[in-house]
C-alpha cells in the first residue's frame, strides 16, 4: 500500500485536526481490551504514523496514561478518540481520517480479547437509515453539527454559537 500526498483529518466537532503527510503503510484494528474501552467499541482501527509526518493543524488532544507505555488522545470537547501513542509511535484512530476507506486495514493486533461475534458481523441484516423513517420520522429531518470531512478555514462555525 503507498498513498504519498497527506491525509486530513479530526474529531467529530471539529475542534481537533491532523494532517498526516506521507505513506501510511500500517493499518491494522485492534481487539485488545484495552482498546475496546478506549474507543467503546468492539475493535480499534488504527492507522500508525511511523515515517510519515504528523502535524495537529487545529486544537490539541486531551490525553489519558492508559498504561506505562501508552497514552491515548482524544477531543476534550466531543470526545472523539483519536491517538494511540506508545515508544514506537504515534497511531490515529483510522474512523477519524476525512477518507477512511483510503487506507483499509491490513492486519489484526490484540486477538486475544477478540470478541467472538466480531468474526459474524457482515452476516447481520442491515438496513439504510432512511429505512427507520416510519417508527423514528426525526431522521428525515436530522441536521448534522459533524464537522464536514475536509478542513474549513473558521472554527466554530458561525451558524452554531
Ligand atoms: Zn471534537
Ligand atoms: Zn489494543
Amino acid at each position: 500500500m503507498t498513498q504519498a500526498a497527506s491525509h486530513s483529518g479530526g474529531c467529530q466537532c471539529g475542534a481537533v485536526r491532523f494532517r498526516v503527510t506521507g505513506v501510511l503503510a500500517d493499518s491494522s484494528i485492534c481487539h485488545c481490551r484495552m482498546c475496546q474501552k478506549a474507543f467503546g467499541a468492539y475493535y480499534a482501527p488504527l492507522i500508525s504514523t511511523r515515517g510519515a509526518q504528523l502535524e495537529w493543524t487545529r486544537g490539541a488532544t486531551k490525553t489519558f496514561r492508559s498504561s506505562n507505555f501508552a497514552t491515548r488522545g482524544f477531543c476534550g470537547d466531543c470526545g472523539t478518540p483519536l491517538t494511540y501513542e506508545a515508544p514506537d509511535g504515534v497511531a490515529i484512530a483510522a474512523g477519524a481520517f476525512d477518507d477512511p476507506a483510503a487506507v483499509p486495514p491490513t492486519v489484526q493486533f490484540g486477538t486475544e480479547g477478540k470478541l467472538a461475534f466480531v468474526d459474524h458481523l457482515h452476516t447481520l441484516p442491515g438496513h439504510r437509515t432512511e429505512e427507520d423513517a416510519e417508527a423514528a420520522p426525526f431522521v428525515l429531518e436530522i441536521v448534522s453539527y459533524q464537522h464536514p470531512d475536509h478542513d474549513t478555514a473558521a472554527w466554530p462555525p458561525e451558524t452554531r454559537r
